[in-house]
């Protein structure tokens, strides 16, 4: 199977409520616009340096988003341009995206990352977490930032009811947080599902899915 081909057959199969997000880390720019040509305009990155050099080069209306964790001092690089960050688990993190968003002159959306895996290792709030931080002060002072959604990754394992109870768990966090209202935050979104969970993760509610090894092969 050729990437434009991964890409129609992914377009053809997801609905409407669904953005496919075509992961494109480690991957040449030929590959990008093998992906381009055949109509896909959301690509997902995880290196700063990767991201800053096919920005430049690749054709200007690729919504660029920023999926891997984001170190605070990398924030001014992709800040006149990114389309949407996916994994802010911090306040601190937030609060320099907005700095350079105003820099900008730009609102920027994030998503809110959540940790739902079991592993220890992986980045993200807790629930208790999330809802201290969108309740805070500092966080109603944040003018230029736009949260939009919620962000998670199931535990990297063989057991479907795990990640279901995980997905199921994201979708219900996002149910009650949904009915915060700020003027920095309306979720709309959920962030979850890769190549090989993505089907279970749409099941459970998902409406962005990040894929890469399935339409450019494995890295
Ligand atoms: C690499 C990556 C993906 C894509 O993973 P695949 O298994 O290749 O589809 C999705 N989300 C995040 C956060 C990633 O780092």
């Amino acid at each position: 199977m050729s990437i434009a081909s991964n890409i129609k057959s992914l377009h053809a199969k997801l609905s409407e409520s669904v953005t496919l997000i075509a992961v494109s880390k480690t991957k040449p720019k030929a590959d990008l616009m093998e992906a381009y040509g055949a109509g896909q305009r959301h690509f997902g990155e995880n290196y700063i340096q990767e991201l800053q050099e096919k920005q430049a080069e690749l054709p200007a209306d690729i919504h660029w988003q920023f999926i891997g964790h984001l170190q605070s001092n990398k924030v001014k690089y992709i800040a006149p341009y990114v389309y949407l960050i996916h994994g802010v688990d911090s306040l601190k993190l937030l609060t320099e995206i907005n700095k350079q968003a105003l820099k900008n002159n730009r609102i920027i959306d994030c998503l809110l990352q959540v940790h739902i895996a079991s592993e220890e290792t992986k980045f993200g709030l807790s629930e208790e977490e999330l809802v201290t931080l969108i309740n805070s002060s500092e966080f109603d002072s944040l003018k230029n930032i736009q949260i939009k959604g919620l962000m998670g990754m199931a535990s990297f394992t063989d057991n479907i009811d795990q990640m279901e109870r995980e997905f199921a768990s994201l979708k219900s966090i996002f149910v009650k947080v949904k009915t915060v209202s700020k003027s920095n935050l309306k979720l709309t979104e959920i962030s979850m599902g890769m190549s090989g969970d993505y089907e279970l993760a749409i099941k459970h509610g998902s409406t962005m899915v990040r894929i890469g090894s399935s339409i450019f092969g494995s890295r």
